[in-house]
């Protein structure tokens, strides 16, 4: 069993399969060092999960669902929620991962936005260390092997192109390739919109597992579905730049504030003010930024002031301490902030067992999509991972019950790719791989992002497509040890294919929903039916989509019909 990834999806894949099965041969292949990497560590907030009586699953799941603006696969929905339980429990029990406690030692459970109880889980503000440290000494201690600072270039498919084979995949140390097969291979590398301007997931993160799945010919769906967080932090010319102040500081009562002094959530949402969900703050705050109405810095201010020092500094003491880095005060001054790009909801279709259409391929995390439709919960995030990594190392232990052949992987698929990643490697001239990133980020963050417009959307796309040309004339050093510019170009082409999904689908989606927001269609149009924008890689690397209706098999909104029962 192979395993892309080492974040939350892949730890409890690589831990379920493992007590499933402990003879299993079990290897994981990551990109950083073990338990470093990844957003699952990066977790402030907490995980989404239905313990209390006064709860239940149909609650949450119609949370969801609303976040999600009705698009989201219903059967994934409800198998993270009823799923979340159980996954939260073992980790505690199994894992010994140990979240906040109330007085009377129950789990102590808090409000995020857009959720009609309070059922998110945490510890402190640093969630994520808490369940990465945890999982990753579960791994050493069953001894599962790690390769660290290793990259996955493509998945491999077997001479009739029928099967997943495995991965070619790259030791960042020596720059050597290598094929690493097996009977059955895990994408769980997570997303993570790096190639914006502002954006929060780790540096190391340049959606690789996206774009490996894309080129693998695996269909896609909702790749317009871009979330961006209302609360970056500003540090000018840095690479903190982006990183988060996490939901439960909006959840507790911070404020919004523009340079006008003016806390502009009562204006866009009077009921839910700030508390509104994310895609409704971003866009508050871009269209107040964009208005002249913004810092110098290019942000808003958020306000914590008022809420205490003490209150501030014992529940948010990772954010207090983080921002004071950067010189800022967060219990007792504003903070300035600019929405950023976030989470990917949009990734792989699967099923709740996280099985792909190919044989052997399975993907879970924030590389698989339907779970959250139109817009993530704050919380459902690391809860989709730690469900689904669980559901796919289940599954493919069952799997590996009744096929563990490692078929051969087709020798001139492996050459023809190594040719190509090596291709760059001693060119003296051509473009630098840094530039052609940050112009890709521009590029996504004026007309791929918060606010989007067909025009801009169908330029993009054509300067995609000439970026990715450019991308294939760049010059890279040829020493290949720790070779990082090697490594920056991998990554742009990784970018450039996921842009080329994302730009299509967002000029398809006429209409504006959850985070996906359309100047030229401002209106949210149900009456014309749901749907969700499916995508293949065509023979010109372009997209070739289809829109296909959105299954309302559990509950339909109420501009259509009354919910049914979940
Ligand atoms: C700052 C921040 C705060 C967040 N806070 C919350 C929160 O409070 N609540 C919530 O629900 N969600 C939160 N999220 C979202 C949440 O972190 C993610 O949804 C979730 O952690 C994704 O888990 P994953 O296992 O899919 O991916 P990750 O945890 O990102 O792990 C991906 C792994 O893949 C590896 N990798 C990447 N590329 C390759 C490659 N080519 N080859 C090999 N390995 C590779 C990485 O090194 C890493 O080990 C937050 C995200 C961020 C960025």
């Amino acid at each position: 069993m192979l395993t892309l990834g080492m974040g939350a999806a892949a730890q409890l894949a690589a831990l379920n399969a493992y007590d499933a099965n402990p003879d299993l041969n079990i290897l994981i292949v990551t990109k950083a060092l073990r338990g470093k990497g990844g957003c699952s560590r990066m977790v402030q907030g907490g995980f989404n999960v239905v313990l209390d009586q006064g709860d239940s699953h149909q609650k949450h799941f119609m949370d969801t669902l609303k976040g999600g603006q009705f698009i989201n696969n219903q059967e994934m929905a409800k198998t993270l929620v009823e799923q979340a339980t159980y996954t939260i429990k073992e980790m505690e029990t199994i894992y010994g991962c140990f979240f906040d406690r109330k007085p009377d030692g129950t789990v102590h459970q808090k409000a995020f936005a857009g959720q009609s109880f309070d059922r998110t889980v945490h510890k402190g503000d640093l969630t994520g260390i808490e369940i990465i440290s945890r999982t990753t000494e579960q791994i050493m201690k069953r001894g599962i092997r790690v390769l660290e600072e290793h990259r996955a270039l493509d998945l491999l498919y077997d001479r009739e192109r029928g099967q997943v084979t495995g991965a070619l995949v790259m030791n960042i140390r020596t720059g050597e390739l290598m094929v690493v097969e097996a009977a059955a291979t895990l994408v769980a590398t997570g997303g993570g919109p790096t190639c914006y301007r502002l954006c929060a997931p780790g540096p190391e993160k340049s959606l690789d597992g996206l774009a490996m799945l894309y080129r693998a010919g695996v269909e896609m769906m909702d790749m317009e579905m871009i979330q961006f967080h209302p609360t970056g932090l500003i540090v000018p010319g840095s690479v903190v730049a982006g990183a988060l102040l996490e939901e439960g500081l909006r959840g507790a009562g911070a404020y919004l504030y523009n340079s006008e002094g003016e806390r502009y959530m009562l204006r866009y949402d009077p009921e839910k003010k700030e508390r509104a969900t994310r895609d409704v703050v971003s866009r508050s705050s871009y269209l107040e930024i964009m208005a002249g109405r913004g810092y110098p810095g290019g942000g808003v201010m958020i306000d914590a002031a008022h809420l205490g020092k003490d209150f501030v500094e014992k529940n948010f003491p990772g954010m207090t301490e983080r921002t004071r880095l950067f010189g800022y005060d967060l219990a007792r001054k504003p903070v300035e902030v600019s929405p950023t790009a976030h989470f990917l909801m949009g990734g792989a279709v699967v099923n709740k067992d996280t099985e792909t259409a190919i044989p052997r391929l399975f993907v879970a995390g924030e590389d698989a999509g339907g779970v959250h439709g139109a817009n993530r919960l704050g919380g459902n995030g690391i809860a989709d991972s730690c469900v689904f990594g669980r559901q796919s190392g289940k599954a493919m232990a069952r799997f590996l019950a009744t096929d563990r052949d490692i078929p051969e992987s087709d020798p001139e698929m492996v050459q023809g790719l190594a040719d190509h990643y090596r291709a760059p490697l001693g060119r003296v001239s051509g473009p630098v791989p840094a530039d052609l990133r940050d112009r890709l980020r521009e590029l996504n963050w004026i007309k791929v992002g918060i606010v989007r417009q067909g025009e801009a959307l169908a330029e993009a796309q054509e300067e995609v497509e000439e970026l990715m040309a450019e991308a294939m004339q760049a010059k890279v050093p040829k020493e290949t040890n720790y070779n990082m510019i090697w490594g920056e170009w991998l990554s742009l082409v990784n970018m450039l294919d996921f842009t080329r999904m994302s730009s299509k689908s967002a000029s398809l989606r006429e209409e504006t929903r959850g985070a996906h927001a359309r100047s030229d269609f401002p209106e949210q149009n149900d009456a014309t039916g749901l749907y969700n924008i499916f995508l293949r890689r065509g023979e010109d690397g372009r997209p070739v989509t289809e829109k296909r209706p959105v299954d309302l098999k559990y509950a339909s909104p109420p501009s259509i019909a009354a919910p049914k029962e979940a």
